[in-house]
């Protein structure tokens, strides 16, 4: 009998440095909207237009803390995959590797708005495209007129299939809390408890200067 039953996975990528409830609620949504069994959360290893991060927690930090924001939810997942490569890390290439290793699988990309709006100049667009279906939530109130001229700018150019989030606008980013954090402002519940723990003991996001 051939019926192939396709697994439905999530990936919500970042840099996570630190992670925060947006990438959490992002996840969370995409989850129910879409059906999904799970939802990998990977840590981005060296991505080129970050190759400048020096006020940042370490990669085991970036690991550890999005361990701790997930440990308690069952249907999300650490993937390491990106944090074991060497050199520059990019997506076309992760989802690739993944695919070859799952062909029964089919992944749902989750980003915010802001991503979309670059999404041309990341590497091979059109092989990510192929390989996924991208997931995209509302980010600094970017109205859904400019989304959704920009999803249908990328499905004719590379055949991306983009569908939108239903989510509230969360006016939450990492670089806002590293700040917040060097600055000795409170960032208790933009992120989980565990992760606020982990950042004062292990004193990240000091003032560096
Ligand atoms: P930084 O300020 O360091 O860039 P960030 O908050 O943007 O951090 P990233 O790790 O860069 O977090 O983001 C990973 C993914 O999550 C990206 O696709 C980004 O668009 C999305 N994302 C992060 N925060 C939000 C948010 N508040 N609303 C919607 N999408 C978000
Ligand atoms: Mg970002």
């Amino acid at each position: 009998m051939n019926s192939e039953i396709r697994h439905r996975i999530g990936i919500m990528g970042g840099t996570f440095d630190p992670i925060h409830i947006g990438h959490l609620i992002l996840a969370e949504c995409a989850y129910e909207q879409f059906q999904l069994e799970s939802v990998l959360f990977l840590p981005s290893g060296n991505p080129p237009h970050k190759k400048h991060r020096h006020d940042g927690a370490s990669d085991q930090e970036r690991l550890d803390m999005t361990a701790l924001a997930i440990r308690d939810n069952p249907h999300f997942t650490l993937d390491c995959e990106e944090m074991l490569r060497n050199g520059f890390t990019y997506t076309c290439e992760t989802l690739r590797l993944m695919k070859e290793k799952h062909p029964d699988t089919d992944y749902y990309f989750i980003m915010g708005a802001d991503s979309l709006m670059s999404f041309d100049s990341w590497k091979h667009p059109e092989l990510i495209s192929a390989s996924c279906i991208l997931l995209v939530a509302v980010r600094d109130q970017l109205e859904t007129e400019k989304m959704q001229e920009k999803m249908k700018e990328l499905h004719a150019k590379f055949g991306s299939r983009i569908f939108l989030l239903g989510t509230p606008n969360l006016d939450i980013s990492s670089t806002k809390l590293r700040e917040c954090l060097r600055q000795k402002r409170s960032v208790r519940y933009f992120v989980p408890d565990p992760v606020l723990d982990y950042i004062k003991i292990k004193q990240i996001y000091q003032d560096t200067e």
